[in-house]
């Protein structure tokens, strides 16, 4: 890499949502036809040949959801914990990439997953005449002034406004520190553009995309997905399905895991990992589908670092490549063979936990169980097994 040229992409993931009506899970985590949104932004970013690495701020408490959606990556670091405002947040992924020495960084709000390549290229570009850079798209509505009681009390003329996108660029060692100044003086602003414009740089703006829209609320995700759904059944039209099979033999313990669900029984499944057959049958599906290898050879039982976790790290990694590759998972079977333990009462919480791992609805998930009817050793309940289908739709022209 040409240290000189060197570019990282700060990506701000922090916010608690909490306009987006979404429950417990923040509005960039949630999935979009399928996707979750971070990882929709992430993949953008980390496809971009300009952008040399990239950090995610997330917010304390987010580190296992990140890491459910995260792509295993060469050029993505260990994400940082933002602070009390999205001002602290970026200082804090300033502060994070610092050792790096980046040349450049872009810094861009996670909730914007439609921000094209292209754009990230124009921002870049510019980067090489101007300290900082900011995307903006001219105003088209006419704007009022309107005070507590609803009265209209002026119209501000829209001549030269635009409003402001991200990713907006900077040169690294100015915005960090603009930012440090910012800090200093107790001042906060809504944009990283508008910290460099108090500290005195000079800002340039470059064409924005209408298109790169900030999602706020419930209906501004309804609505991307209502958008997204209607032109992947266009796009994603090259349907992909992949087998997936596997078996674990019975030994001491005292519940097994399935579906990524704690079953109770008076036996343990032996393994490597959590021995959970039908997340490894699932991800085995996944990896077929897209040709991608299998299970054992991402994460080689051999591997000491691979003991003991739980098998959801490798269905999610099994998603993350489908989402690097612009597409989703249509669908997941499963049919899981076991004389015992009764499975039905927890059949619908595996549903539940796999479409959570894959960032799926649960309507796109299947899970059955059956017995072998007292026949071969798995009538003998020496052990259970496991069969999975993925149906996963890629883009046409789809080259890995
Ligand atoms: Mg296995």
């Amino acid at each position: 890499m040409d240290h000189a040229s060197h570019t990282a992409a700060l990506i701000v993931a922090a916010g608690r949502g909490v306009r987006a009506g979404s429950g417990n899970v923040p509005k960039q985590y949630q999935p979009l036809a399928g996707t979750p949104i971070l990882a929709r932004t992430l993949s953008t970013f980390l496809g971009h040949p300009a952008v040399d690495r990239v950090l995610v701020v997330i917010a304390s408490g987010d580190e296992e959801i990140y890491r459910a959606i995260a792509p295993r990556h060469d050029r993505l670091m260990a994400p940082v914990t933002g602070g009390e405002t999205r001002q602290d947040s970026v200082r804090n992924g300033l502060a994070a990439l610092a050792g790096a020495a980046p040349q450049r960084v872009l810094i861009h709000d996670a909730a914007r997953p439609f921000a094209s390549s292209a754009l990230i290229g124009r921002v870049v570009a510019a980067l090489e005449s101007a300290d900082a850079v900011v995307p903006a798209v001219p105003v088209a509505s006419t704007l009022k002034q309107v005070d507590d009681a609803g009265r209209v009390t002026a119209t501000v003329p829209r001549d030269g406004l635009q409003a402001a996108e991200t990713p907006q660029g900077f040169t690294f060692d100015a915005i960090l520190a603009a930012h440090n100044k910012a800090r200093g003086a107790h001042r906060q602003f809504t944009d990283d553009a508008a910290v460099a414009e108090w500290a005195g740089l000079p800002v340039v703006a470059v064409p924005g995309e209408p298109g790169n829209v900030k999602l706020t609320t419930a209906h501004d995700i309804a609505e991307a997905n209502r958008r997204l759904t209607a032109e992947s059944a266009l796009a994603l039209g090259d349907m992909r399905v992949g087998i997936g099979y596997d078996i674990h033999g019975f030994g001491a313990g005292y519940e097994i895991m399935l579906g990524g669900v704690p079953v109770p029984y008076r036996r343990g499944l032996v393994g490597h990992s959590d021995a959970d057959v039908v997340l490894h049958a699932l991800t085995d599906a996944v990896l077929g589908a897209l040709g991608d290898g299998d299970i054992g050879e991402h994460f080689p039982p051999t591997d000491p670092q691979w003991a003991g976790v739980s098998s959801d790290r490798f269905l999610a990694d099994a998603v993350a490549r489908v989402a690097a590759r612009g597409g989703m998972i249509a669908h997941l079977d499963v049919s899981i063979v076991a004389e015992r333990p009764k499975l039905a009462p927890h059949r619908e919480a595996m549903r539940a936990r796999i479409a959570e791992i894959c960032g799926i609805t649960i309507d796109r998930v299947g899970v059955k169980a059956t017995t072998s009817e007292g026949l071969g050793f798995i009538g003998r309940s020496e052990g259970i097994s496991a069969h999975a289908v993925a149906t996963v739709r890629l883009p046409f022209g789809d080259q890995p």
